[in-house]
């Protein structure tokens, strides 16, 4: 099997950048493709995405529902993932990764979340830990954190959400203060980790600066924290809804030391740092969305093509052409728009206000098709021995991981009002 490495640096061997090939050109995401499920793509984004519709179709899809069933968390299939470049496809070339772009990881996470979410999550993870390190960090941490991942099959994880701490990431508590060597001592509690479990190392943000009065663009830093540190202990594997392959957990830290070459991006810059990563994460989670939503459709198609109802297939009834029309509206259009969301950051814009609408507009898709998957499947789909019920339980996490629907209104609509102002 041909890996993301292999292809990307093919692509720089043909003289051109992996930016100018990788990404999506105007023309490119403006021209719908009538016979295929996505827009056109380049020759090398073509590529991409078989390998991974490949490793989705032959690695994730079999054993999904073991997966989902048992809980256990995927190490087979991410080691695979890793061997294919697919687990690092955001660390940049110079540290080992695929140095993939924005676009091409978010046709990855599509295909990836078409086979199982839940794995797609346990592989896709180490990109949330990496973020704020591709985005803010040091030659130095760049060397030694997203080189440790690529040299070695190890997960990283991102380490923000607190008990009281989730929408308002200005709520967090957890606290850092320096010690007589100018190193940190870090004390606190995060929940809701994913990774967490097999994590090798953490982005932890923290509060530096006690003035409550404080701006929170001063008042917290961002730590790479090593997982066998001395005083982290991580709590016990959750039981989730849906997603069950991916391991979320608390983590509390109790003294722990983090040295203070561990700072990512300066201290009392963390929170900006925080929400700098969410620009490289959130477009691919709107494109996973996608994902879950084309499987939903997949599904729903093919059942409706063979059950009869009244003597003929129930494709044939207008109310379930329908149901199936809305799928297909939503994903066409969601899909649309993750694109806008990396086309903007491709022309050296923040994209936040694309992200956000791409987020919560995939994350809705997404589970309207889901249910309505169900709904086609009539009586089966509620039925755990069809693929549909798990896409419903899948599917709702993503109006609330990587901030809700809620929190990502509340950006379009400051966006929006910033620009009419
Ligand atoms: C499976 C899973 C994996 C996760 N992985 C990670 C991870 O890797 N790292 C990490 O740091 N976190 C992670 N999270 C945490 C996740 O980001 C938070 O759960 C999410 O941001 C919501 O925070 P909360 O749960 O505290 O809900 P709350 O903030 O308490 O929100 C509760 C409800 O109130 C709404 N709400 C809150 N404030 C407002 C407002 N101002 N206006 C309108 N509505 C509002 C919310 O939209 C929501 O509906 C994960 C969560 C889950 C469930």
């Amino acid at each position: 099997m041909k890996t993301l490495n292999g292809i990307v640096r093919h692509i720089l061997r043909s003289s051109k950048t992996s930016s100018q090939l990788l990404n999506v050109s105007r023309a490119q995401s403006l021209s719908t493709s009538p016979n295929g499920p996505w827009y056109d793509l380049s020759e090398e984004q073509q590529s991409i995405k078989e390998l991974a519709d490949k490793f989705a179709r032959e690695e994730i899809i079999p054993k999904a529902a073991h997966h989902d069933q048992t809980g256990e968390w995927p190490k087979e299939i991410f080691d695979k993932a890793w061997e294919l470049g697919l687990a690092n496809g955001m660390v940049p070339i110079e540290y080992g990764g695929s140095g993939a772009s924005l676009f091409a990881r978010c046709l990855i996470s599509e295909s990836l979340a078409y086979g199982c979410s839940g794995i797609a999550t346990a592989i896709d993870g180490n990109g949330l830990g990496q973020a704020p390190i591709v985005h803010s960090g040091n030659h130095q941490q760049k060397k030694e954190y997203l080189g440790r991942c690529t040299s070695e099959k190890i997960s990283a994880a991102y380490a923000i959400t607190e008990p009281g701490a989730g929408s308002d990431v200005a709520g967090v508590k957890t606290k850092a203060e320096k010690n007589a060597d100018g190193d940190w001592i870090l004390n606190g509690e995060k929940v809701w980790i994913t990774n967490c479990g097999v994590a090798n190392w953490f982005f932890v943000l923290a509060r530096t600066d006690p003035n409550p009065k404080a701006k929170k663009s001063e008042a917290f830093t961002g730590f790479i924290v090593e997982g066998d540190s001395p005083g982290l202990t991580r709590g016990r594997k959750e039981q989730m809804m849906g997603q069950r392959a991916s391991d979320t957990r608390g983590v509390t830290f109790e003294n722990v030391i983090v040295p203070k070459q561990n700072v990512v991006g300066g201290e009392g810059r963390g929170f900006l740092v925080t929400m700098g990563a969410f620009d490289l994460t959130r477009a691919p989670l709107a494109s996973a969305a996608v994902g879950i939503a084309q499987r939903a459709l997949d599904e729903a198609t093919r059942y409706s093509l063979e059950r009869k109802t009244f003597g003929v297939p129930i494709v044939s009834h207008q109310a379930v052409q329908f149901l199936l029309a809305d799928m297909t509206i939503g994903i066409e259009t969601a899909r649309m728009a993750y694109m806008r969301a990396v086309w903007e950051m491709e022309q050296g814009r923040a994209n936040t206000y694309w992200a956000s609408i791409a987020k919560t507009y995939a994350a809705d898709v997404a589970n309207k098709s889901a249910t309505d998957a169900v709904q086609i499947f009539g009586g089966a789909g509620f039925n755990t021995e069809y693929p549909v019920e798990k896409l419903l339980r899948d599917a709702k996490i993503y109006q609330i991981y990587g901030g809700t629907t809620q929190i990502q209104k509340m950006i379009v609509a400051r966006e929006h009002i910033n620009r009419v102002r």
